[in-house]
């Protein structure tokens, strides 16, 4: 009997997560990580002790698939103080497992067979991987990269147009955004949002880098924009909201109608998320002195960070883009590295410098020719930091 226990057809083109497989290779060659995205420093102790009094103290049985309610309250509260806009945590907020659930339920609840899905190149593998679970069509839009240092990522605003008016259904629209670092302004989002809004497209925001923006920055989002607001779908979560991303607690907040089509993935696949960590997060949700002021102590810590990597990364001879939000710098390498690929040229920095970081064309559909770009990440350690600044 022959077996057939080859992977699913639509999973077939999907390899490992670049971000794990970094982090793998930094430990086997004992380098710093400055691929994927995580501190490597703990979140603030308040969370811990709230997460372990409920784990203690909480019902510890399953929770309501949606969410616990006091936390769907406490998100819907926070969204509101923080970007004025309001959603009802009964109909319009639902708690999910990370960011990531929160994408892959989203996607998977509207898109269809052969549907057009817009991305913003580079963009984040996981949407690629959810896109093609659903059977839908990847059409890449391509973010143009800064000729010169010290610029930031910009859209050919014609190119945009035009592509929007191809029959896309859904669009995943990403600020701050990951990998470029670049905060799309408000002009910019309303100028999408216009084009989103003649077209009908539905869009996916992922914000979870929302409380990560750098002075004179600002976060503005689609869900502001009252014309585009019943076609938006807004994504946070606390693991990045709180340099904790092992807490795996996301949320996506949408019109009821969209929500229940997300619920019904939702519960079909994770069903429900533990009650302890929500719990633990609705109370410190709750406690908005803190929260306010630690959120400006956060943004203030990375932003000194970002300076320290973006002035290392500039003597040390590459073409930095700039960083207004996220955790991440793109850099440049042509005027280092020669004609190598960016995947190459990774590698190499991996084993000859041992640092870690991540070739930007794995944030591409098809990379482009020529292509110089590796994300570095700065949510680390200053001690982390100095010692990688030293090795480049
Ligand atoms: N968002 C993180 C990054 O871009 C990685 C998350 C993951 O590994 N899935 O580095």
């Amino acid at each position: 009997m022959q077996i057939q226990n080859s992977i699913a057809e639509r999973w077939k083109n999907i390899g490992k997560s670049i971000f794990s497989e970094m982090s793998a290779l930094a430990q086997q060659h004992n380098a710093i990580n400055l691929g994927q995205g995580f501190p490597d420093f703990s979140g603030p102790q308040e969370i811990l002790h709230s997460i372990s009094n409920q784990l203690v103290h909480c019902h510890n049985q399953y929770s309501p698939p949606q969410g616990e309610s006091l936390l769907r309250v406490q998100v819907a509260k926070f969204i509101e103080n923080l970007a004025g806009v309001t959603y009802d945590p009964n109909s319009e907020v639902t708690i999910t497992h990370g960011a990531t659930e929160a994408l892959f339920s989203s996607v998977t609840a509207l898109v269809n067979q052969g549907d057009k899905v817009l991305l913003f190149e580079p963009a984040f593998d996981l949407y690629y991987q959810a896109i093609a679970n659903a059977g839908g069509t990847v059409v890449p839009f391509s973010l143009k990269a800064p000729d010169i240092s010290l610029g930031s990522w910009t859209l050919d605003w014609s190119k945009f147009e035009a592509v929007c008016a191809s029959g896309i259904k859904l669009a995943i629209f990403n600020s701050p955004h990951n990998p470029t670092g670049k905060v799309f302004t408000e002009d910019e989002i309303l100028r999408i949002a216009s084009i989103f809004a003649k077209h009908g497209i539905i869009a996916i925001c992922d914000e979870v880098y929302e409380n990560l923006v750098y002075e004179p920055f600002k976060h503005f989002s689609l869900s502001n924009v009252a014309k585009i607001r019943p076609l938006v779908i807004r994504i946070s979560s606390a693991g990045k909201t709180f340099g904790f991303t092992g807490l795996r607690t996301g949320w996506v907040c949408a019109p009821a109608n969209i929500t229940e089509h997300i619920r019904i993935v939702h519960q079909a696949t994770v069903f429900c998320l533990n009650p302890y960590t929500q719990l633990g997060l609705a109370e410190i949700l709750s406690q908005t002195d803190w929260l306010t002021s630690y959120l400006s102590s956060q943004r203030k810590l990375y932003q000194l960070k970002r300076d320290f990597l973006t002035t290392t990364l500039e003597k040390s001879g590459y073409l930095v883009s700039k960083t207004e939000g996220t955790f991440f710098i793109t850099a440049n390498y042509k005027n280092l590295g020669g004609d190598i690929s960016d995947i190459i040229y990774t590698k190499q920095l991996l084993i000859t410098k041992k640092i870690a970081t991540i070739p930007l064309s794995s944030f591409y559909q098809k990379s482009p020719n020529n292509f110089n770009w590796v994300r570095f990440a700065f949510c680390k350690k200053d001690e982390t930091l100095i010692a990688a600044s030293k090795l480049l």
